[in-house]
Protein backbone atom coordinates (compact mmCIF):
# COMPACT_ATOMS: atom_id res chain seq x y z
CA UNK A 1 0.00 0.00 0.00
CA UNK A 2 1.43 3.51 -1.06
CA UNK A 3 1.88 6.32 1.60
CA UNK A 4 -0.94 8.26 0.37
CA UNK A 5 -3.64 5.01 0.77
CA UNK A 6 -1.97 4.70 4.09
CA UNK A 7 -2.29 8.31 5.53
CA UNK A 8 -6.04 8.21 3.80
CA UNK A 9 -6.62 4.37 5.77
CA UNK A 10 -5.50 6.52 9.24
CA UNK A 11 -7.51 9.48 8.77
CA UNK A 12 -10.83 7.13 7.94
CA UNK A 13 -10.09 4.51 10.90
CA UNK A 14 -9.51 7.84 12.94
CA UNK A 15 -13.38 9.16 11.59
CA UNK A 16 -15.28 5.66 11.95
CA UNK A 17 -13.30 4.85 15.21
CA UNK A 18 -14.29 8.38 16.49
CA UNK A 19 -18.01 8.26 15.84
CA UNK A 20 -18.65 4.89 16.81
CA UNK A 21 -16.91 5.88 20.30
CA UNK A 22 -20.48 8.42 20.12
CA UNK A 23 -22.31 5.64 19.26
CA UNK A 24 -21.05 3.33 21.16
CA UNK A 25 -21.03 0.79 18.54
CA UNK A 26 -17.27 -0.21 19.65
CA UNK A 27 -17.43 -3.75 19.43
CA UNK A 28 -17.36 -4.23 15.33
CA UNK A 29 -14.98 -0.63 15.17
CA UNK A 30 -12.33 -2.24 17.40
CA UNK A 31 -12.70 -5.89 15.55
CA UNK A 32 -11.36 -3.43 12.39
CA UNK A 33 -9.20 -0.98 13.76
CA UNK A 34 -7.13 -3.75 15.60
CA UNK A 35 -6.06 -5.66 12.04
CA UNK A 36 -5.54 -1.94 10.68
CA UNK A 37 -5.79 -2.51 6.59
CA UNK A 38 -5.43 -5.91 6.34
CA UNK A 39 -7.25 -8.94 7.36
CA UNK A 40 -5.41 -12.30 7.48
CA UNK A 41 -8.59 -14.75 6.41
CA UNK A 42 -8.71 -12.30 3.36
CA UNK A 43 -5.14 -12.48 2.07
CA UNK A 44 -5.42 -13.69 -1.16
CA UNK A 45 -9.11 -13.72 -1.58
CA UNK A 46 -10.52 -12.94 -4.99
CA UNK A 47 -13.61 -10.45 -5.23
CA UNK A 48 -15.30 -9.11 -8.30
CA UNK A 49 -17.37 -6.14 -7.77
CA UNK A 50 -19.69 -5.25 -10.88
CA UNK A 51 -19.90 -1.62 -11.63
CA UNK A 52 -17.76 1.04 -10.19
CA UNK A 53 -19.94 4.04 -8.49
CA UNK A 54 -20.39 4.92 -5.37
CA UNK A 55 -20.75 1.90 -3.53
CA UNK A 56 -18.57 -0.15 -6.31
CA UNK A 57 -15.60 2.34 -5.76
CA UNK A 58 -16.20 1.72 -1.50
CA UNK A 59 -16.40 -1.68 -1.99
CA UNK A 60 -13.13 -2.15 -4.11
CA UNK A 61 -11.46 0.17 -1.71
CA UNK A 62 -12.41 -1.30 1.33
CA UNK A 63 -11.62 -5.34 -0.06
CA UNK A 64 -8.27 -4.22 -1.25
CA UNK A 65 -7.49 -2.18 1.74
CA UNK A 66 -8.62 -5.73 3.83
CA UNK A 67 -6.05 -7.84 1.33
CA UNK A 68 -8.54 -8.90 -1.24
CA UNK A 69 -7.33 -9.74 -5.28
CA UNK A 70 -10.05 -7.06 -6.26
CA UNK A 71 -11.47 -7.18 -10.09
CA UNK A 72 -14.24 -4.38 -10.96
CA UNK A 73 -15.68 -4.27 -14.20
CA UNK A 74 -17.34 -1.61 -15.56
CA UNK A 75 -19.04 -1.12 -18.91
CA UNK A 76 -18.60 2.43 -19.09
CA UNK A 77 -15.14 3.99 -19.98
CA UNK A 78 -12.67 5.77 -17.96
CA UNK A 79 -12.56 10.25 -18.47
CA UNK A 80 -9.53 11.56 -17.66
CA UNK A 81 -9.90 15.04 -16.97
CA UNK A 82 -7.08 17.64 -18.71
CA UNK A 83 -6.39 21.45 -17.68
CA UNK A 84 -7.61 22.67 -20.99
CA UNK A 85 -11.01 21.38 -20.56
CA UNK A 86 -12.92 19.38 -23.13
CA UNK A 87 -13.02 16.07 -21.64
CA UNK A 88 -16.66 15.74 -21.83
CA UNK A 89 -19.48 17.27 -23.53
CA UNK A 90 -21.93 20.17 -22.21
CA UNK A 91 -25.57 20.06 -22.28
CA UNK A 92 -25.74 22.93 -24.60
CA UNK A 93 -23.68 20.94 -27.14
CA UNK A 94 -24.11 17.26 -27.05
CA UNK A 95 -22.66 14.37 -28.54
CA UNK A 96 -21.52 10.94 -28.60
CA UNK A 97 -20.18 11.46 -24.99
CA UNK A 98 -23.45 12.75 -23.97
CA UNK A 99 -25.28 8.93 -23.69
CA UNK A 100 -24.53 5.32 -23.46
CA UNK A 101 -25.13 4.42 -27.05
CA UNK A 102 -28.16 6.87 -28.27
CA UNK A 103 -29.29 8.76 -30.87
CA UNK A 104 -30.06 11.48 -28.70
CA UNK A 105 -28.94 12.85 -25.53
CA UNK A 106 -31.09 12.48 -22.17
CA UNK A 107 -30.29 15.51 -20.24
CA UNK A 108 -31.22 18.93 -21.48
CA UNK A 109 -34.58 21.44 -21.94
CA UNK A 110 -35.60 19.09 -25.47
CA UNK A 111 -33.06 16.26 -25.79
CA UNK A 112 -35.14 13.95 -27.90
CA UNK A 113 -35.19 16.73 -30.93
CA UNK A 114 -31.33 16.40 -30.11
CA UNK A 115 -29.10 13.74 -32.78
CA UNK A 116 -25.58 12.52 -32.13
CA UNK A 117 -23.42 9.68 -32.95
CA UNK A 118 -23.57 6.60 -30.82
CA UNK A 119 -20.65 5.59 -28.37
CA UNK A 120 -20.25 4.76 -24.71
CA UNK A 121 -21.27 7.88 -23.02
CA UNK A 122 -22.36 9.21 -19.90
CA UNK A 123 -26.16 9.23 -19.28
CA UNK A 124 -27.83 5.77 -19.86
CA UNK A 125 -31.51 5.61 -20.11
CA UNK A 126 -33.95 2.63 -19.35
CA UNK A 127 -37.25 2.47 -21.02
CA UNK A 128 -39.44 0.98 -18.28
CA UNK A 129 -43.21 0.08 -18.60
CA UNK A 130 -44.59 3.49 -17.30
CA UNK A 131 -41.28 5.08 -15.95
CA UNK A 132 -38.00 5.89 -17.69
CA UNK A 133 -34.72 5.68 -15.44
CA UNK A 134 -31.63 7.09 -15.99
CA UNK A 135 -28.26 6.76 -14.47
CA UNK A 136 -24.41 7.41 -14.97
CA UNK A 137 -21.75 4.69 -16.92
CA UNK A 138 -18.42 5.10 -16.82
CA UNK A 139 -15.49 4.46 -14.38
CA UNK A 140 -16.60 6.53 -11.47
CA UNK A 141 -20.53 5.36 -12.16
CA UNK A 142 -23.01 7.80 -11.08
CA UNK A 143 -20.18 10.17 -9.59
CA UNK A 144 -19.51 11.94 -12.97
CA UNK A 145 -22.65 12.97 -14.11
CA UNK A 146 -24.57 13.81 -11.11
CA UNK A 147 -25.45 17.31 -9.29
CA UNK A 148 -23.41 16.18 -6.59
CA UNK A 149 -26.65 17.19 -4.35
CA UNK A 150 -25.39 15.04 -0.79
CA UNK A 151 -27.96 15.74 1.76
CA UNK A 152 -28.58 13.63 4.69
CA UNK A 153 -32.40 12.19 5.92
CA UNK A 154 -34.45 13.50 8.80
CA UNK A 155 -34.75 11.08 11.24
CA UNK A 156 -38.56 11.48 10.86
CA UNK A 157 -39.12 10.18 7.73
CA UNK A 158 -36.37 7.40 7.87
CA UNK A 159 -38.11 5.71 10.57
CA UNK A 160 -40.99 5.26 8.93
CA UNK A 161 -39.12 3.57 5.91
CA UNK A 162 -35.82 2.00 7.09
CA UNK A 163 -36.53 -0.82 9.44
CA UNK A 164 -34.94 -0.97 13.19
CA UNK A 165 -31.90 -3.50 11.64
CA UNK A 166 -30.65 -0.04 9.60
CA UNK A 167 -30.70 2.35 12.70
CA UNK A 168 -30.70 6.06 12.06
CA UNK A 169 -27.96 6.57 14.57
CA UNK A 170 -26.00 4.38 13.06
CA UNK A 171 -25.83 6.03 10.02
CA UNK A 172 -25.85 9.66 11.71
CA UNK A 173 -22.93 8.27 14.07
CA UNK A 174 -20.66 6.88 11.53
CA UNK A 175 -21.49 6.06 7.85
CA UNK A 176 -22.51 9.68 6.80
CA UNK A 177 -19.96 11.23 8.38
CA UNK A 178 -17.42 9.16 7.02
CA UNK A 179 -19.15 9.19 3.87
CA UNK A 180 -19.05 13.03 3.91
CA UNK A 181 -15.29 13.23 4.69
CA UNK A 182 -13.99 10.77 2.14
CA UNK A 183 -16.30 12.38 -0.79
CA UNK A 184 -15.56 15.92 0.55
CA UNK A 185 -18.69 17.29 1.28
CA UNK A 186 -20.08 20.66 2.15
CA UNK A 187 -22.30 23.60 1.62
CA UNK A 188 -21.95 26.34 -1.28
CA UNK A 189 -19.76 29.11 -0.03
CA UNK A 190 -21.16 32.66 0.59
CA UNK A 191 -17.80 34.38 -1.64
CA UNK A 192 -19.40 31.66 -4.46
CA UNK A 193 -22.85 32.23 -3.82
CA UNK A 194 -21.83 36.13 -4.36
CA UNK A 195 -20.81 36.22 -7.66
CA UNK A 196 -22.34 37.48 -10.48
CA UNK A 197 -22.48 33.97 -11.92
CA UNK A 198 -24.67 32.71 -9.24
CA UNK A 199 -28.00 35.00 -9.29
CA UNK A 200 -30.13 32.17 -9.63
CA UNK A 201 -29.39 30.60 -6.40
CA UNK A 202 -29.92 34.05 -4.59
CA UNK A 203 -33.24 34.43 -6.54
CA UNK A 204 -33.91 30.98 -4.74
CA UNK A 205 -33.50 32.09 -1.56
CA UNK A 206 -35.67 34.88 -1.73
CA UNK A 207 -38.40 32.86 -3.48
CA UNK A 208 -37.77 30.22 -0.80
CA UNK A 209 -38.54 33.33 1.95
CA UNK A 210 -41.58 34.72 -0.06
CA UNK A 211 -42.92 30.96 0.14
CA UNK A 212 -42.52 31.23 3.44
CA UNK A 213 -39.82 27.91 3.15
CA UNK A 214 -37.03 27.46 5.45
CA UNK A 215 -33.97 27.16 3.43
CA UNK A 216 -31.87 24.47 4.55
CA UNK A 217 -28.01 24.17 3.27
CA UNK A 218 -27.23 21.01 1.05
CA UNK A 219 -23.96 19.84 1.01
CA UNK A 220 -21.77 19.01 -2.17
CA UNK A 221 -19.36 16.70 -3.12
CA UNK A 222 -17.58 19.87 -4.84
CA UNK A 223 -14.08 20.99 -4.63
CA UNK A 224 -14.95 24.82 -4.54
CA UNK A 225 -11.68 25.62 -4.84
CA UNK A 226 -11.85 24.64 -8.49
CA UNK A 227 -15.10 26.44 -8.81
CA UNK A 228 -13.61 29.47 -7.41
CA UNK A 229 -10.78 28.59 -10.23
CA UNK A 230 -13.86 28.48 -12.48
CA UNK A 231 -14.88 32.27 -11.45
CA UNK A 232 -11.30 33.60 -11.60
CA UNK A 233 -11.16 32.37 -14.98
CA UNK A 234 -7.79 30.00 -14.13
CA UNK A 235 -9.78 26.39 -14.54
CA UNK A 236 -12.57 25.87 -17.53
CA UNK A 237 -15.90 27.53 -17.17
CA UNK A 238 -18.24 24.55 -16.27
CA UNK A 239 -20.39 24.25 -12.75
CA UNK A 240 -20.46 28.37 -12.74
CA UNK A 241 -22.09 28.01 -16.11
CA UNK A 242 -24.59 25.51 -15.35
CA UNK A 243 -23.15 22.69 -16.80
CA UNK A 244 -21.58 19.03 -15.07
CA UNK A 245 -24.49 16.34 -15.63
CA UNK A 246 -22.13 15.69 -18.71
CA UNK A 247 -18.97 15.63 -16.85
CA UNK A 248 -16.98 18.27 -14.80
CA UNK A 249 -14.92 20.11 -17.33
CA UNK A 250 -12.76 21.51 -14.69
CA UNK A 251 -12.71 18.81 -12.11
CA UNK A 252 -14.53 20.11 -9.75
CA UNK A 253 -16.81 17.42 -8.80
CA UNK A 254 -14.99 14.85 -6.34
CA UNK A 255 -16.38 11.79 -8.16
CA UNK A 256 -15.33 8.27 -7.17
CA UNK A 257 -12.66 7.75 -9.47
CA UNK A 258 -10.48 10.87 -7.76
CA UNK A 259 -10.96 9.31 -4.30
CA UNK A 260 -12.55 5.76 -2.96
CA UNK A 261 -11.02 4.28 -6.89
CA UNK A 262 -8.72 5.77 -6.67
CA UNK A 263 -7.29 4.38 -3.25
CA UNK A 264 -8.23 0.91 -4.36
CA UNK A 265 -5.52 1.23 -7.22
CA UNK A 266 -3.26 2.83 -5.30
CA UNK A 267 -3.32 -0.80 -2.82
CA UNK A 268 -1.88 -2.47 -6.07
CA UNK A 269 -4.83 -5.23 -5.35
CA UNK A 270 -7.15 -3.61 -7.37
CA UNK A 271 -7.74 -3.57 -10.98
CA UNK A 272 -10.41 -1.93 -13.31
CA UNK A 273 -11.88 -3.33 -16.37
CA UNK A 274 -13.56 -0.60 -18.10
CA UNK A 275 -15.40 -0.89 -21.61
CA UNK A 276 -16.44 -4.37 -19.63
CA UNK A 277 -20.02 -5.05 -20.02
CA UNK A 278 -21.29 -7.86 -17.69
CA UNK A 279 -23.81 -10.44 -19.36
CA UNK A 280 -24.15 -13.26 -16.98
CA UNK A 281 -23.21 -14.64 -13.67
CA UNK A 282 -23.41 -18.08 -12.46
CA UNK A 283 -22.66 -20.24 -9.87
CA UNK A 284 -19.85 -22.73 -9.73
CA UNK A 285 -21.86 -25.53 -8.64
CA UNK A 286 -21.03 -26.47 -5.11
CA UNK A 287 -18.46 -24.06 -4.80
CA UNK A 288 -20.11 -20.90 -3.32
CA UNK A 289 -17.57 -19.29 -6.08
CA UNK A 290 -18.84 -17.18 -8.98
CA UNK A 291 -18.26 -17.18 -12.57
CA UNK A 292 -18.86 -13.84 -14.26
CA UNK A 293 -18.90 -13.26 -17.82
CA UNK A 294 -18.37 -10.05 -19.53
CA UNK A 295 -17.96 -8.68 -22.90
CA UNK A 296 -15.26 -6.12 -23.80
CA UNK A 297 -16.91 -3.38 -25.91
CA UNK A 298 -15.17 -0.52 -28.72
CA UNK A 299 -16.34 2.53 -27.24
CA UNK A 300 -17.65 4.28 -30.18
CA UNK A 301 -18.94 0.87 -32.57
CA UNK A 302 -19.69 -1.34 -29.26
CA UNK A 303 -18.78 -3.69 -30.73
CA UNK A 304 -17.28 -7.25 -29.16
CA UNK A 305 -13.63 -7.04 -28.92
CA UNK A 306 -13.59 -10.11 -26.72
CA UNK A 307 -15.51 -12.04 -24.06
CA UNK A 308 -14.20 -13.34 -20.84
CA UNK A 309 -15.14 -15.37 -17.84
CA UNK A 310 -13.87 -14.27 -14.62
CA UNK A 311 -14.03 -16.07 -11.25
CA UNK A 312 -13.99 -15.37 -7.96
CA UNK A 313 -14.47 -16.23 -4.21
CA UNK A 314 -17.05 -13.53 -3.64
CA UNK A 315 -19.05 -11.54 -5.96
CA UNK A 316 -20.25 -8.11 -5.04
CA UNK A 317 -22.99 -6.71 -6.69
CA UNK A 318 -22.77 -2.46 -7.10
CA UNK A 319 -24.27 -1.94 -10.64
CA UNK A 320 -26.70 0.25 -9.15
CA UNK A 321 -30.32 -0.46 -8.27
CA UNK A 322 -31.64 -1.35 -12.37
CA UNK A 323 -28.90 -3.04 -13.15
CA UNK A 324 -27.78 -5.21 -10.22
CA UNK A 325 -31.48 -6.49 -10.23
CA UNK A 326 -31.59 -6.79 -13.51
CA UNK A 327 -28.52 -9.08 -13.75
CA UNK A 328 -29.76 -11.40 -10.51
CA UNK A 329 -33.76 -11.91 -12.52
CA UNK A 330 -32.04 -12.71 -15.16
CA UNK A 331 -29.52 -14.87 -13.87
CA UNK A 332 -32.68 -16.45 -11.98
CA UNK A 333 -34.27 -16.91 -15.32
CA UNK A 334 -31.24 -18.61 -17.25
CA UNK A 335 -30.84 -20.72 -14.54
CA UNK A 336 -27.60 -19.97 -13.02
CA UNK A 337 -29.02 -18.63 -9.99
CA UNK A 338 -31.84 -20.22 -8.89
CA UNK A 339 -31.73 -19.92 -5.15
CA UNK A 340 -32.46 -16.42 -5.56
CA UNK A 341 -35.77 -15.79 -3.39
CA UNK A 342 -39.54 -14.31 -4.57
CA UNK A 343 -38.60 -10.67 -3.11
CA UNK A 344 -35.88 -10.70 -5.75
CA UNK A 345 -36.91 -7.86 -7.96
CA UNK A 346 -39.48 -6.23 -5.87
CA UNK A 347 -39.49 -3.40 -3.92
CA UNK A 348 -38.32 -0.77 -6.56
CA UNK A 349 -38.71 2.73 -5.84
CA UNK A 350 -38.11 6.17 -7.74
CA UNK A 351 -37.39 7.75 -4.67
CA UNK A 352 -40.83 10.13 -5.24
CA UNK A 353 -38.50 12.08 -8.05
CA UNK A 354 -40.85 14.95 -9.40
CA UNK A 355 -38.86 17.05 -11.79
CA UNK A 356 -39.91 20.36 -13.13
CA UNK A 357 -39.54 23.58 -14.06
CA UNK A 358 -40.58 27.25 -13.67
CA UNK A 359 -40.95 29.48 -16.64
CA UNK A 360 -41.08 33.42 -16.95
CA UNK A 361 -39.94 33.96 -14.00
CA UNK A 362 -40.36 37.81 -12.93
CA UNK A 363 -37.09 37.52 -10.91
CA UNK A 364 -33.61 37.49 -12.92
CA UNK A 365 -32.35 34.22 -12.53
CA UNK A 366 -29.60 34.40 -15.48
CA UNK A 367 -29.24 31.86 -17.74
CA UNK A 368 -25.90 30.14 -17.79
CA UNK A 369 -26.93 29.64 -13.82
CA UNK A 370 -23.84 29.16 -11.49
CA UNK A 371 -24.44 25.63 -9.33
CA UNK A 372 -24.90 22.76 -8.84
CA UNK A 373 -27.81 24.04 -6.20
CA UNK A 374 -27.88 25.57 -2.95
CA UNK A 375 -30.43 24.76 -0.73
CA UNK A 376 -33.72 23.03 -0.40
CA UNK A 377 -36.90 23.53 1.51
CA UNK A 378 -39.35 20.79 3.30
CA UNK A 379 -42.93 20.62 2.68
CA UNK A 380 -44.33 18.69 5.86
CA UNK A 381 -47.61 19.96 5.35
CA UNK A 382 -48.37 18.71 2.00
CA UNK A 383 -51.76 16.91 2.11
CA UNK A 384 -50.74 13.78 0.26
CA UNK A 385 -47.46 13.16 1.57
CA UNK A 386 -44.62 15.08 2.62
CA UNK A 387 -42.05 16.72 0.04
CA UNK A 388 -38.86 19.06 -0.45
CA UNK A 389 -38.01 21.20 -3.15
CA UNK A 390 -34.39 22.14 -4.41
CA UNK A 391 -33.44 24.41 -6.92
CA UNK A 392 -30.67 22.43 -9.74
CA UNK A 393 -28.72 24.88 -11.89
CA UNK A 394 -28.82 24.54 -15.39
CA UNK A 395 -27.69 25.93 -18.64
CA UNK A 396 -30.97 27.62 -19.70
CA UNK A 397 -30.72 28.83 -23.74
CA UNK A 398 -31.05 32.63 -24.15
CA UNK A 399 -34.33 32.63 -25.89
CA UNK A 400 -36.17 30.69 -23.28
CA UNK A 401 -37.67 33.51 -20.97
CA UNK A 402 -36.23 33.56 -17.25
CA UNK A 403 -36.34 29.89 -16.52
CA UNK A 404 -35.31 27.37 -13.61
CA UNK A 405 -35.44 23.83 -12.73
CA UNK A 406 -36.37 21.66 -9.91
CA UNK A 407 -36.13 18.70 -8.32
CA UNK A 408 -39.46 17.53 -5.55
CA UNK A 409 -38.86 14.57 -3.69
CA UNK A 410 -41.76 12.98 -2.00
CA UNK A 411 -42.93 10.28 0.12
CA UNK A 412 -44.42 8.74 -2.44
CA UNK A 413 -45.81 5.29 -0.60
CA UNK A 414 -46.03 3.19 -4.05
CA UNK A 415 -43.15 0.60 -5.31
CA UNK A 416 -42.61 -0.99 -8.59
CA UNK A 417 -41.16 -4.34 -9.96
CA UNK A 418 -37.79 -5.44 -11.41
CA UNK A 419 -39.07 -8.02 -13.36
CA UNK A 420 -37.06 -10.27 -16.26
CA UNK A 421 -38.19 -9.19 -19.35
CA UNK A 422 -38.16 -11.79 -22.09
CA UNK A 423 -37.99 -9.68 -25.53
CA UNK A 424 -34.93 -7.61 -24.53
CA UNK A 425 -33.45 -10.68 -22.37
CA UNK A 426 -32.90 -8.47 -19.63
CA UNK A 427 -34.78 -6.79 -16.40
CA UNK A 428 -37.26 -4.58 -16.88
CA UNK A 429 -38.92 -2.34 -14.60
CA UNK A 430 -42.01 -2.26 -14.15
CA UNK A 431 -44.51 0.71 -12.60
CA UNK A 432 -47.95 0.12 -12.51
CA UNK A 433 -49.83 3.83 -11.85
CA UNK A 434 -51.14 5.89 -14.63
CA UNK A 435 -50.89 9.84 -14.37
CA UNK A 436 -52.07 11.24 -11.23
CA UNK A 437 -52.20 7.64 -9.43
CA UNK A 438 -49.11 8.37 -7.20
CA UNK A 439 -49.02 10.26 -3.60
CA UNK A 440 -45.93 12.23 -4.75
CA UNK A 441 -47.51 12.90 -8.54
CA UNK A 442 -50.43 14.71 -6.76
CA UNK A 443 -47.86 15.99 -4.11
CA UNK A 444 -45.68 17.17 -6.06
CA UNK A 445 -48.15 19.24 -8.28
CA UNK A 446 -50.20 20.32 -4.97
CA UNK A 447 -46.43 21.76 -4.06
CA UNK A 448 -45.41 23.26 -7.65
CA UNK A 449 -48.91 25.17 -7.52
CA UNK A 450 -49.12 26.46 -4.24
CA UNK A 451 -45.32 27.50 -4.83
CA UNK A 452 -46.43 29.57 -7.68
CA UNK A 453 -48.98 31.03 -6.23
CA UNK A 454 -47.19 32.52 -3.39
CA UNK A 455 -44.33 33.41 -4.91
CA UNK A 456 -46.15 35.11 -8.26
CA UNK A 457 -49.89 34.51 -8.75
CA UNK A 458 -50.93 36.38 -5.76
CA UNK A 459 -48.71 39.50 -6.25
CA UNK A 460 -50.39 39.75 -9.58
CA UNK A 461 -47.86 38.11 -11.59
CA UNK A 462 -50.62 35.51 -13.10
CA UNK A 463 -47.96 34.53 -16.04
CA UNK A 464 -44.87 34.04 -14.35
CA UNK A 465 -42.95 31.20 -12.78
CA UNK A 466 -45.58 29.24 -14.10
CA UNK A 467 -44.77 25.51 -13.40
CA UNK A 468 -44.07 22.62 -16.05
CA UNK A 469 -44.15 19.00 -15.13
CA UNK A 470 -45.51 17.75 -17.90
CA UNK A 471 -44.47 14.40 -18.79
CA UNK A 472 -43.81 14.95 -22.35
CA UNK A 473 -41.23 18.52 -21.70
CA UNK A 474 -38.11 18.53 -20.53
CA UNK A 475 -35.53 15.65 -19.78
CA UNK A 476 -39.22 13.89 -18.82
CA UNK A 477 -40.68 15.83 -15.88
CA UNK A 478 -43.18 14.95 -13.21
CA UNK A 479 -43.32 11.35 -12.29
CA UNK A 480 -42.33 10.43 -15.98
CA UNK A 481 -38.72 9.33 -15.41
CA UNK A 482 -36.08 8.95 -12.60
CA UNK A 483 -32.80 9.70 -11.51
CA UNK A 484 -32.75 7.89 -8.69
CA UNK A 485 -33.67 4.37 -9.12
CA UNK A 486 -33.63 2.44 -5.36
CA UNK A 487 -34.79 -0.78 -4.18
CA UNK A 488 -35.13 -4.15 -6.30
CA UNK A 489 -32.82 -6.42 -3.63
CA UNK A 490 -34.31 -4.74 -0.44
CA UNK A 491 -32.48 -5.25 2.83
CA UNK A 492 -34.42 -7.55 4.67
CA UNK A 493 -36.39 -9.14 2.02
CA UNK A 494 -33.87 -10.15 -0.82
CA UNK A 495 -30.60 -9.57 0.93
CA UNK A 496 -30.09 -9.83 4.88
CA UNK A 497 -29.03 -6.52 5.94
CA UNK A 498 -25.64 -6.48 5.59
CA UNK A 499 -25.98 -7.12 1.87
CA UNK A 500 -25.59 -11.09 1.63
CA UNK A 501 -27.93 -12.50 -1.31
CA UNK A 502 -30.24 -14.59 0.51
CA UNK A 503 -29.50 -17.79 -0.67
CA UNK A 504 -25.94 -17.66 -1.13
CA UNK A 505 -23.48 -17.15 1.00
CA UNK A 506 -20.98 -15.61 -1.01
CA UNK A 507 -23.14 -13.01 -3.20
CA UNK A 508 -23.85 -9.42 -1.90
CA UNK A 509 -25.23 -6.54 -3.32
CA UNK A 510 -23.71 -3.14 -1.64
CA UNK A 511 -25.39 -0.32 -4.17
CA UNK A 512 -28.29 1.46 -4.38
CA UNK A 513 -30.85 -1.95 -5.12
CA UNK A 514 -30.35 -2.99 -1.49
CA UNK A 515 -32.68 0.42 -0.07
CA UNK A 516 -36.15 0.12 0.19
CA UNK A 517 -37.08 2.65 -2.87
CA UNK A 518 -36.52 6.09 -0.86
CA UNK A 519 -33.77 7.85 0.32
CA UNK A 520 -36.49 10.23 2.38
CA UNK A 521 -36.74 13.34 0.68
CA UNK A 522 -32.73 12.99 -0.03
CA UNK A 523 -30.70 12.82 -3.11
CA UNK A 524 -29.56 9.47 -2.52
CA UNK A 525 -25.76 9.12 -2.96
CA UNK A 526 -24.80 9.43 0.46
CA UNK A 527 -26.95 6.97 1.85
CA UNK A 528 -26.05 4.56 -1.06
CA UNK A 529 -21.87 5.46 -0.17
CA UNK A 530 -22.82 5.28 3.29
CA UNK A 531 -24.66 2.28 3.37
CA UNK A 532 -21.76 0.31 1.28
CA UNK A 533 -19.10 1.60 4.15
CA UNK A 534 -21.39 -0.49 7.00
CA UNK A 535 -21.89 -3.34 4.32
CA UNK A 536 -17.85 -3.90 3.42
CA UNK A 537 -17.21 -3.19 7.41
CA UNK A 538 -19.68 -5.69 8.42
CA UNK A 539 -18.11 -8.32 5.71
CA UNK A 540 -14.37 -7.51 6.56
CA UNK A 541 -15.14 -7.72 10.70
CA UNK A 542 -16.94 -11.10 9.87
CA UNK A 543 -13.79 -12.45 8.27
CA UNK A 544 -11.46 -11.13 11.64
C1 LIG B 1 -28.54 13.17 -14.24
C2 LIG B 1 -28.40 12.60 -12.87
C3 LIG B 1 -28.17 13.44 -11.79
C4 LIG B 1 -28.07 12.90 -10.51
N1 LIG B 1 -27.80 13.75 -9.46
C5 LIG B 1 -27.66 13.24 -8.21
C6 LIG B 1 -27.31 14.08 -7.12
O1 LIG B 1 -27.09 15.29 -7.27
N2 LIG B 1 -27.21 13.52 -5.89
C7 LIG B 1 -27.40 12.18 -5.68
O2 LIG B 1 -27.31 11.73 -4.54
N3 LIG B 1 -27.70 11.35 -6.72
C8 LIG B 1 -27.82 11.85 -7.96
N4 LIG B 1 -28.09 11.00 -9.01
C9 LIG B 1 -28.26 9.56 -8.71
C10 LIG B 1 -26.91 8.84 -8.54
O3 LIG B 1 -26.23 8.84 -9.77
C11 LIG B 1 -27.15 7.41 -8.08
O4 LIG B 1 -28.01 7.39 -6.95
C12 LIG B 1 -25.85 6.73 -7.68
O5 LIG B 1 -24.86 6.91 -8.66
C13 LIG B 1 -26.10 5.25 -7.46
O6 LIG B 1 -24.91 4.66 -6.98
P1 LIG B 1 -24.67 3.10 -7.17
O7 LIG B 1 -23.38 2.79 -6.55
O8 LIG B 1 -25.88 2.39 -6.69
O9 LIG B 1 -24.61 2.87 -8.76
P2 LIG B 1 -24.01 3.73 -9.95
O10 LIG B 1 -23.29 4.94 -9.47
O11 LIG B 1 -25.12 3.93 -10.92
O12 LIG B 1 -22.92 2.78 -10.57
C14 LIG B 1 -23.25 1.61 -11.26
C15 LIG B 1 -22.18 1.32 -12.28
O13 LIG B 1 -22.40 -0.01 -12.77
C16 LIG B 1 -22.13 -0.03 -14.15
N5 LIG B 1 -22.85 -1.14 -14.78
C17 LIG B 1 -24.18 -1.27 -14.92
N6 LIG B 1 -24.46 -2.42 -15.56
C18 LIG B 1 -23.28 -3.02 -15.81
C19 LIG B 1 -22.91 -4.22 -16.47
N7 LIG B 1 -23.81 -5.05 -16.98
N8 LIG B 1 -21.59 -4.50 -16.59
C20 LIG B 1 -20.64 -3.67 -16.07
N9 LIG B 1 -20.94 -2.52 -15.45
C21 LIG B 1 -22.25 -2.20 -15.32
C22 LIG B 1 -22.61 1.34 -14.63
O14 LIG B 1 -21.98 1.69 -15.85
C23 LIG B 1 -22.22 2.24 -13.48
O15 LIG B 1 -20.94 2.81 -13.68
C24 LIG B 1 -28.20 11.50 -10.30
C25 LIG B 1 -28.42 10.67 -11.39
C26 LIG B 1 -28.52 11.19 -12.66
C27 LIG B 1 -28.75 10.27 -13.81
Amino acid sequence: MGAITRRHALKITAVGTGAAVASGLMGRERALAAYGTAVPSLQGKTAIVIGSGFSGAVTAYRLAQAGMQVTVIERGRRWTVTPQGGTFCTISNPDWRAAWFSDHPHLGLAPTLTTIEKGAGLVAKHFGDGINVLSGTAVGGGSLVIGMFMPQPRKSEWDTVYPPQLPYDLFDGVYWPRARQNLGVTPLPDDILAAPQYKGARAWLQYVAEFGGTPVKIPFAVDWDRVRAELAGTAPACHIIGEGPHGSNSGAKNSVDKNYLRWAEETGRCTVLSLHVVTAIREVSGQDRFEVVAKNIHERSGETLATRTLACDYLFMAAGSLYTTSLLVTARHDGTLTRLNDQAGKGWGNNGDFLMSRLSLRKDVGYAQGGPGNVKFFDDANPYCRAAMAWEAAPVPTWVPKTTAHLITTMTPERGEIRYDAASGAGKVYWPYGLMETKGEKAGRDLATRFWWATEGSKGYLFNGLPDYDEGTGPGFGFAGTWHPLGGMVHGKATDFDGRVLGYPNLYCVDGSVLPGSACLANPSLTITANAERITDAFVAAHV
